[in-house]
């Protein structure tokens, strides 16, 4: 697939008006967790079930995977994710295995919440812009299953080893970051956990629903 240039870029982002700020209100909702314990199915669930979510697209350096359609994120070349840095266009990014992720800054339609699916150095930015983020950690019931989880996605034998690796750091670091920590042992039970927090938090911040 190829990878637009900066120009085109840049014409699209002026577009869309990615540097609108979030309103006071907007409720910062970031899943973080090691790879392949299912951010993305949960984010999607989640979505689905409460309409007031949306989903931030982050870019990325990294190759689209056999199994991803091209939507999963804006695949960026490093020329061009290196400009976005320059002109402080993200609100948060960092290297993940040789590869930039990053949040553009967020511009949710009105009324709407913010939910981030990130790694742990960025969710640390992230809190450090907005301290009423509110952080999930997901965690898998069991080592086997985060690893069958990781070959299911086609990843190369030695990408998924690297990211067993990382679980440990993911895991440690976001314990210390996380404001709730949710077990994924079943997508819906887990989404509806989520949920179920986010509802409290607005209500004790009287965000209207
Ligand atoms: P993957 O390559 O498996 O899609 O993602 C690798 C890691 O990068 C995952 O932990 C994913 O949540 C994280 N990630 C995805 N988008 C972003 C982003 O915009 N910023 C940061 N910091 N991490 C991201």
């Amino acid at each position: 697939m190829p990878k637009p240039a900066v120009s085109e870029v840049w014409d699209r982002a002026n577009e869309s008006n990615f540097f609108k700020l979030l309103s006071a209100e907007t409720l910062v909702v970031v899943l973080i967790g090691p790879g392949g314990v299912g951010k993305g199915t949960v984010a999607r669930r989640l979505l689905e079930l409460d309409s007031r979510l949306w989903l931030s697209r982050s870019w990325t350096t990294r190759e689209p995977r056999p199994t991803e359609s091209g939507n999963e994120y804006f695949f960026v070349t490093r020329e061009v994710f290196d400009d976005a840095i320059s002109r402080d266009f993200f609100c948060e990014w960092a290297d993940f295995h040789g590869n930039l992720y990053g949040t553009p800054r967020p511009h949710p339609p009105h009324g709407r919440d913010v939910v981030l699916e990130i790694e742990v150095v960025g969710a640390r930015q992230v809190r450090e812009r907005d301290a009423h983020a509110v952080i999930f950690l997901l965690t898998a019931p069991t080592m086997e299953l985060l690893e069958k989880r990781l070959r299911g996605r086609g990843d190369h034998e030695e990408h998924i080893a690297r990211r067993l690796e990382s679980t440990r750091h993911e895991v440690e670091n976001g314990r210390e970051l996380a404001d709730f920590e949710v077990v994924n042992d079943d997508v819906e039970r887990a989404s509806r956990e989520i949920l179920s927090i986010l509802e409290g938090l607005r209500q004790s911040r009287r965000i209207p629903s």
